[in-house]
Order: C-alpha cells, then sequence, then structure tokens
C-alpha cells in the first residue's frame, strides 16, 4: 500500500476516535493536553426535589423561617425550639454568645469546650464532621491536631484555603472517649447546625466521615454507597467522603478521598460558573 494511502487512513481512524469521544463525553470533558487518558465524566449535582406543601425536606412540618437557607426547594427550614431566642439570631457571634452554654443533653456537663465552628461566616463550602474529639475539646475548635492538619492539606488539594471555607461538627460538645454520637444528641444539636447554614448560605456542603453523613442524611447507608453521589440536605448539594482520621489510620483510603474532593471542586467549579454566566 502506498505511504499516502496508509497515512490517509491514520487519519481517517484518528478523526472517528475523536468523534467517538466527543459523542461519549460531550463538551464536558476535553482532552486535557498531555493528558494520557480523559477526564471522567462528572455528573452534575441533580436540582432540589421539591417538598410537599407544609412540609420541610424531611416530610416534618414546616414552620416558616425568618431566612430561608439559599438553595432550598420550596418551603422555609424547621428550626425547633420556638421561642428561644437563638432561632432569630442573625449572625453567628450571637448565635455562638446565645448557644454556647447549652446543656440540652448530657455532653453539656462533660465537655471542656463548647466548639461551634470555624471559618468564613459568608463560605461556599462548609465542612460538617461528627463531634469534636480531645485536641478540639481542649482548643474549642473543630478538625485541630493531626486531622486538622490533614483536613487541611486536603482543602489545599483542592484549592480552598481553611479560613476560606466553614469548619463545624454536627455535635457541639465531645462525646466520652470518642463514641460516636447517640440519636437523641444529634436531635438535639443538629438545629444549631441549621442555623448556621441558614446563616451562613453555602452552596455545597462536604461531609468528613460515614457518621456525619449518616447522620445528616438520616440513612444507615455504608460510606462505600454515600460517597460518589450528591445528596441533598435542606436543599444544599452534600458530597461525603472519608474523615481524615479515618485517613490516619488508613492511608489506602486516601487515594478514593483524593477522588472524592476532586470532583467535589468540580461541581464546585461548574456551579460557579453557571452563577458566572447567569448574570
Ligand atoms: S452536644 Fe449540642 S445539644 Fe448537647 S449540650 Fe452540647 S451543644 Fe447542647
Amino acid at each position: 500500500m502506498p505511504i499516502h494511502d496508509d497515512a490517509e487512513r491514520l487519519l481517517s481512524e484518528a478523526q472517528r476516535f475523536l468523534r467517538q469521544q466527543r459523542e461519549l463525553y460531550g463538551d464536558l470533558l476535553p482532552i486535557e493536553h498531555g493528558a494520557t487518558e480523559p477526564m471522567k465524566r462528572v455528573t452534575p449535582p441533580p436540582p432540589a426535589t421539591p417538598a410537599p406543601a407544609g412540609t420541610d425536606l424531611f416530610g416534618e412540618p414546616d414552620i416558616p423561617a425568618s431566612s430561608p437557607v439559599k438553595g432550598a426547594a420550596t418551603g422555609t427550614k424547621l428550626l425547633p425550639y420556638p421561642g428561644e431566642p437563638w432561632t432569630s439570631a442573625d449572625s453567628l457571634v450571637s448565635l455562638n454568645e446565645q448557644i454556647c452554654n447549652c446543656q440540652k443533653c448530657a455532653l453539656g456537663s462533660t465537655r471542656k469546650s463548647f466548639v461551634f465552628g470555624v471559618g468564613n461566616p459568608n463560605a461556599d463550602v462548609v465542612i460538617v464532621g461528627e463531634a469534636p474529639g480531645a485536641d478540639e475539646d481542649e482548643q474549642g475548635e473543630p478538625f485541630v491536631g493531626r486531622a486538622g492538619q490533614l483536613l487541611n492539606k486536603i482543602l489545599e488539594a483542592i484549592h480552598f484555603k481553611r479560613e476560606e471555607v466553614y469548619i463545624c461538627n454536627i455535635l457541639k460538645c465531645r462525646p466520652p472517649n470518642n463514641r460516636e454520637p447517640q440519636a437523641d444528641e444529634i436531635g438535639q444539636c443538629e438545629p444549631y447546625l441549621w442555623k448556621q447554614l441558614e446563616i451562613i448560605k453555602p452552596k455545597m456542603i462536604l461531609c468528613a466521615g460515614r457518621v456525619a453523613g449518616q447522620a445528616l442524611l438520616r440513612t444507615n447507608a455504608s460510606l462505600t454507597s454515600l460517597r460518589g453521589t450528591v445528596h441533598d440536605y435542606r436543599g444544599i448539594p452534600l458530597m461525603v467522603t472519608y474523615h481524615p482520621a479515618a485517613l490516619l489510620r488508613n492511608p489506602n483510603w486516601k487515594r478514593p478521598c483524593w477522588e472524592d474532593v476532586q470532583k467535589f471542586r468540580t461541581l464546585y467549579d461548574e456551579m460557579k460558573a453557571k452563577e458566572q454566566s447567569a448574570r
């Protein structure tokens, strides 16, 4: 076969391959210059499911609140404890001041510190863990110590600074001996998180660890099945990945965690790009 026929055949095959790639991956997935394989398809966050009229996203009776969480489907956020002054707090500082002596559950009597949360009060991204550990209880700040340092590195890897996001836990007080939070403790304390989110109005939530994911999503599903999916938490897109403390115990989980946070960042970037184009 003449050389130019061979070249034409190769060119035709290359063009057919590119057409197939475009059909498979669309505009979302340019093949990066120098990359050895195409980027993986990223599923955009699903639209929030409208709640039935008169209920919140958990199907519970809805109570009008002063300012609904940004991105919420319909209705407003349910805050129990009606009449307690903190429910109408309009800033994180004010909320913290009003709830820092909480004794709603037994953990209030064993804590050294009330661990409210730390970070940017206008953050786009909120990281939620399960509860303070020993270091956090000592210092009054979530995600400190070795696990906190690893969280900082994870954030840096996806181009977020610790001070740019907001970091908190479901429980504000340390469970004894770092045991898992109990359902009644979560039930008592989680409304504080709802109020924090109502004030911050984040665009996305990253849950650190199985316990936080299960608690917020009201499920017993394994971490494996919670990972890789964009969930809806009270109208806010939420993803679940490993807790940094778990990564310290088992470094083999760092790769799947890396994949999770890369996807989280991609979704965040897509959301920001949509915001920009809508302006
Ligand atoms: S864990 Fe939450 S509900 Fe329990 S005492 Fe602490 S702040 Fe209050």
